[in-house]
C-alpha cells in the first residue's frame, strides 16, 4: 500500500429504516474520556442509563439494561433466555422483523407456532387467542413497529389475551422506542428490547433490554443455562445490579453515546417528541400520496416514523434510490423479504424526523419520478405536506 488510507465519510441525510441521523451532542460523547468498565464514575454513567431507559420505556422493572450490541442484540438475548426446549412459543411473523424472532425461537429447541398476517397488516388478536386456546404457551412474541411494512401492531389486546392465557409477552420496540407511545407497564408487557439507531437517534451499538418480575422468574426456573453466555441476562444482570461482576468490558463509548441520546429524548420531552414525529410522518404520507404515489401499510395502522410507499409502473427502484443519494445526499431503504423491489421504506427517526427533511424529501423524489417518466405532482405534494405540517 503506498498511500494510507483516509476517513472521510460524506454527510448524509439519514431516511431509511435505520441508522437515523445522531445530534452532533451523542456524537461527540463518544470522543469523551475513556473509563474502566468498573471505575466508580463508569459505573455512576451505566446507573444513570439504567433510570433514563426505565423512564423511556415507561416502567419501574427492576432488570432494565443495554445489551452490548445492536437491536438484534436485545432480541436474541429476550427468545433465547426466555426459551428452552419443550417450550411453547406462538410468533406473530406480518414482516422481515417477526420472521426474524422465530429463526431464533426455533434455535432455542422450543415449539414454534407462527400466527401470520399479510405484509402490509397487523396480527389480528383474534388469530393469536385461537393458538394461545389450543395449547399452554410461554411466550407471545409481536413486533410493535415493524420496519420492514410500516405498520404499528396494537399491543393491548394480546397483553390482555396473555394475561388470561398465563402466558409471557416479548415485544420489539426497536423502530417504535423515542418516536410513537410505548408504555411497557400499563400494557402489562413482560419482555422487550430496543435499539440506539432508530427513534433514539445514537449510532447502533446497543440493545436497551427490559424485563417483568413475571419474565425474570421465568428465566431463574430455567432447568440449564441460556444456550448464549455473551447474551446470558443472568450474567448481563450481574454485571448491571450490584453486584457488578466482570461479564465483558461495557463498549464505553457507546454508552456515553446511549446517556446523551436518552438524556436527549427527556429533555424534549416523551409527548413533545411522539407529537413531532406524528405531524412529521403524517405530513410525508400526505404529500407522497399528493405526489400521486400509493401508501403500502393499512391507513389505520401506519407508523409516523417509517413509511412504505409503492414503487409506480415502469419505475426501476435502484434507479431513483441511487439518485436520491448521489444527487441529493438523501438515504432511503427498499423493499426487504416479499417487498423486495416492490417499495420505498422511508424513516423518520429520532432526530431525522424534521419537517426540513419531508419538504426536501418529497422535491427530491418528485424532481427524480419526473426525469423518468412518471408525472408526479410536485407541487401539489409540497403544497399539502406544507399546510399539513403548520397545523
Ligand atoms: C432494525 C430492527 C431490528 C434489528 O436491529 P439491528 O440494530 O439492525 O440489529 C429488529 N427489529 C426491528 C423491528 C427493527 O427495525
Amino acid at each position: 500500500m503506498t498511500e494510507i488510507p483516509s476517513l472521510d465519510p460524506p454527510k448524509r441525510v439519514l431516511m431509511g429504516p435505520g441508522p437515523s441521523g445522531a445530534d452532533t451532542s451523542v456524537l461527540a460523547a463518544m470522543g469523551l474520556p475513556l473509563l474502566g468498565h468498573l471505575d466508580p464514575e463508569f459505573i455512576r454513567i451505566m446507573d444513570e442509563c439504567q433510570q433514563m431507559m426505565r423512564q423511556v420505556l415507561r416502567t419501574e422493572n427492576e432488570v432494565t439494561l443495554a445489551t452490548p450490541g445492536t437491536g438484534t442484540s436485545g432480541m436474541e438475548a429476550t427468545v433465547m433466555n426466555l426459551l428452552q426446549p419443550g417450550d411453547r412459543a406462538i410468533i406473530g411473523i406480518c414482516g422481515y422483523f417477526g420472521d426474524r424472532i422465530s429463526q431464533m425461537a426455533a434455535r432455542t429447541g422450543a415449539e414454534v407456532t407462527i400466527v401470520t398476517a399479510p405484509w402490509g397488516s397487523p396480527i389480528p388478536p383474534e388469530a393469536i387467542e385461537r393458538e394461545l386456546r389450543a395449547a399452554p404457551t410461554k411466550l407471545v412474541a409481536v413486533v410493535h413497529a415493524e420496519t420492514s411494512t410500516g405498520v404499528r401492531q396494537p399491543v393491548e389486546a394480546i397483553s390482555a389475551l396473555c394475561k388470561e392465557h398465563g402466558a409471557l409477552l416479548l415485544l420489539d420496540c426497536v423502530t417504535s422506542l423515542g418516536g410513537v407511545p410505548v408504555e411497557i407497564d400499563e400494557w402489562g408487557v413482560d419482555a422487550a428490547y430496543s435499539g440506539t439507531q432508530k427513534c433514539l437517534s445514537a449510532p447502533p451499538g446497543a440493545s436497551p433490554v427490559t424485563l417483568s418480575p413475571a419474565a425474570w422468574s421465568a428465566i431463574q426456573a430455567r432447568e440449564a443455562p441460556s444456550n448464549s453466555w455473551y447474551l446470558d441476562l443472568n450474567l448481563l444482570e450481574a454485571y448491571w445490579d450490584s453486584r457488578r461482576a466482570y461479564h465483558h468490558t461495557s463498549p464505553i463509548s457507546m454508552t456515553y453515546a446511549l446517556h446523551r441520546a436518552l438524556a436527549l429524548v427527556l429533555e424534549e420531552g416523551l409527548e413533545s417528541r411522539w407529537h413531532r414525529h406524528e405531524s412529521n410522518g403524517r405530513a410525508l404520507q400526505a404529500g407522497l400520496e399528493a405526489m400521486g404515489l400509493t401508501l403500502h401499510a393499512d391507513a389505520d395502522h401506519r407508523l409516523p416514523v417509517l413509511t412504505t410507499v409503492r414503487i409506480p409502473e415502469g419505475i426501476t427502484d435502484t434507479d431513483i434510490r441511487g439518485a436520491l443519494l448521489q444527487r441529493f445526499g438523501i438515504e432511503v431503504g427498499g423493499g426487504i423479504g416479499e417487498l423486495g423491489g416492490r417499495i420505498w421504506r422511508v424513516g423518520l427517526m429520532g432526530e431525522s424526523s424534521t419537517a426540513g427533511n419531508v419538504l426536501f424529501f418529497l422535491a427530491s423524489l418528485g424532481r427524480l419520478l419526473r426525469e423518468h417518466g412518471f408525472q408526479a405532482d410536485v407541487g401539489a405534494a409540497l403544497d399539502v405536506a406544507a399546510s399539513r405540517l403548520d397545523s
